[in-house]
């Protein structure tokens, strides 16, 4: 089969396309055959060798495809069956192991292709929105790149919950874009003072709740859109990672929480992982979660479509095709 491999740390050169066999499925294990690949920024992290990973690596956690032969031990699932996951071991592949535990039958009508795009990012902002901070009807969001792949998901599970959402973006094309996901407003960080703009939008009030996924640029000036006792969500360093912190800055500006969650643990248990993938995939399929799925390159590819993740070039979710 036809694979990625990362043999040593580096630009998105040292992803390359190999040849492997096909693996086995162990006990608890499921063979998948992988229809769709989604990218996420977390791979680039291991790509660069900012998060640790044993060499060789093939990368990559999510896909959606077809159930191809159990491993010993499993049940609930079929050769055959139309099923997603955000915990494959390594997804850049025609094949892949999933262990079954964190398998989720796709529901008809959703695509791989959809699947594939909704799981790990739709999942991520279902948890942001519902756990870790559960926004209620008329509080405030501020959500950083608003465009992203998250972003998006982010601002219109915020809409349906009824909260308003104030976005940071670069362009004015991903303005637009994040306006049609439902921001009240959106404010270019690249020119404007988000934090000014923030203060001005909310009648000096602060926001409740602020999604940071920038982390580096953004981290202090996040801080400084919170109202007394609001949360920062910090769940990503898209542009580096925030340096350490003196947390008696939480008391002098309002009391302030920090988080730093990450998606495993927002999907620990079955129920928690099929309450998510049910809801996400469910509003997927009644068409009233919209994916932006512009970004689509062979597996042979991956060095771009990180190339492009990387330069900010990208809107919603990018996709590898075996
Ligand atoms: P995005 O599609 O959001 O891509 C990253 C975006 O970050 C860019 O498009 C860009 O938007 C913005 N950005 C700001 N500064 C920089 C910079 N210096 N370099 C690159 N990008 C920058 O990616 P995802 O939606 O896949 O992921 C968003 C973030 O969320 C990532 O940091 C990822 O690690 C994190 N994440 C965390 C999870 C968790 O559970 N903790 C789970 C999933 C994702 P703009 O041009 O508008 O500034």
């Amino acid at each position: 089969m036809k694979s990625i491999q990362i043999h040593q740390t580096g630009g998105p050169e040292v992803l390359q396309l190999v040849e492997l066999p096909i693996p086995s499925p162990g006990p608890g294990q499921v063979l998948i055959r992988v229809e769709a690949v989604g990218v996420n920024f977390i791979e680039i992290y291991f790509r660069k060798g900012q998060y640790k990973a044993t060499m060789p690596l093939t990368p990559g956690s999510e896909a959606a495809g077809t159930v191809e032969e159990l491993g010993p031990g499993v049940t609930g699932f079929a050769p055959g069956d139309a099923v997603a996951s955000v915990g494959v071991l390594g997804s850049y592949a025609e094949y892949a192991l999933v262990p079954a535990a964190q398998l989720v039958k796709v529901p008809s009508g959703v695509s791989p292709e959809q699947a594939a795009a909704a799981m790990l990012q739709g999942m991520t902002a279902h948890y942001l929105a519902y756990s870790t901070f559960p926004l209620k009807a008329g509080e405030t969001a501020l959500v950083h790149a608003g465009a992203g792949g998250v972003g998006l998901l982010l601002t219109q599970i915020a809409t349906r919950i009824g909260a308003r959402v104030i976005t940071t973006v670069s362009t004015e094309e991903k303005a637009a874009l994040s306006r049609e996901a439902g921001a009240a407003d959106v404010i270019l960080y690249t020119q404007q003072d988000f934090v000014a703009e923030v203060k001005r939008l909310t009648g000096n009030k602060g926001v409740d709740v602020v999604y940071d996924s920038v982390g580096k640029t953004t981290f202090d000036g996040s801080l400084n859109c919170l109202r007394p006792r609001g949360l920062l969500a910090l769940f990503g360093g898209s542009s580096g990672a925030v340096p350490p912190f003196d947390l008696i800055q939480l008391s002098g500006k309002g009391s302030l929480f920090v988080t730093r969650p990450t998606l495993w643990h927002y999907i620990a248990t079955r129920e928690e992982l099929d309450w998510r993938a049910k809801e996400i995939l469910g509003w997927v399929a009644d068409g009233s979660l919209k994916l932006r799925m512009e970004h689509d390159y062979p597996l042979s590819d991956a060095g771009q479509a990180h190339a492009a993740m990387e330069s900010r070039q990208t809107t919603g979710k990018i996709l590898l095709e075996p």
